[in-house]
């Protein structure tokens, strides 16, 4: 049995007061969460006794991992290991009392916005902070992000995008530098923003081992 949804466990984040599904009530809205917020369901699940506990929760962005020893990888795969999830520690089950202590965690994405920022997590750590620097292969355009939605309705509401901006790191943990890729929206022309530099850049070169964060814009948005 699912239990907790739509109750308390996150105060700070009103959507999961929300029917699934639904935007927050309008005196919890505002445009910034109109743009970016989304919704998904957390189902925490006792690895000892099968007890599942659930909550919705409000995202504004997504931030996923990579698969560990791949020189390369497609966002797909990063939005399914969110999905997934992963084996959590440090939490009692209230049903069974386990002294086990873990559970799994998943993250099943019920609204999408109307603006998705996607982070890609980079950073690791495995006793000592590492990047990632494998390459991730994201759509430009038409990213369908059907596949990923646990809601049936995925006609009903956004779900395919077109990617329009890229964060770019490079560098280390310790020093680093920020670029930035924009597509213009009258052009659909691609410019790279180097602090004072500005040039022209051919859409195959959007995507390198360096993206950090992905800005997509739902096709319907016209951003
Ligand atoms: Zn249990």
């Amino acid at each position: 049995m699912l239990r907790g949804q739509g109750n308390g466990g996150c105060p700070r984040l009103p959507c999961h007061q929300a029917p699934p599904g639904r935007l927050p009530e309008p005196q919890h809205q505002s445009p910034i969460s109109n743009l970016f917020g989304g919704q998904y369901k957390s189902t925490l699940r006792c690895v000892s006794c099968g007890n599942q506990s659930a909550k919705f929760e409000a995202f504004s962005h997504l931030s996923v991992p990579m698969p560990a020893r791949a020189s390369q990888c497609s966002l797909h795969e990063c939005i399914q290991l969110f999905v997934e999830g992963d084996t959590i520690s440090g939490w009692t089950c209230p049903e069974c009392q386990s002294s086990d202590d873990r559970a799994t965690k998943r993250l099943d994405i019920w609204r999408l916005p109307p603006v998705l920022i996607i982070h890609i997590q980079r950073f690791f750590n495995d006793g000592a902070w590492k990047k990632n620097q494998s390459s991730v292969l994201c759509p430009l355009k038409n990213l369908d992000m059907s596949r990923h939605l646990a809601t049936k309705d995925a006609h009903q509401q956004h779900h395919r995008y077109h990617l329009y901006g890229v964060v770019n790191h490079y560098g280390s943990m310790d020093s680093g530098h920020y670029t930035a890729f924009c597509r213009a929206p009258n052009t659909d022309r691609w410019h790279k923003y180097d602090d004072h530099q500005v040039h022209e850049l051919s859409g195959g070169s959007v995507r390198s081992s360096a993206g950090y964060l992905l800005f997509y814009s739902a096709i319907d948005q016209r951003l």
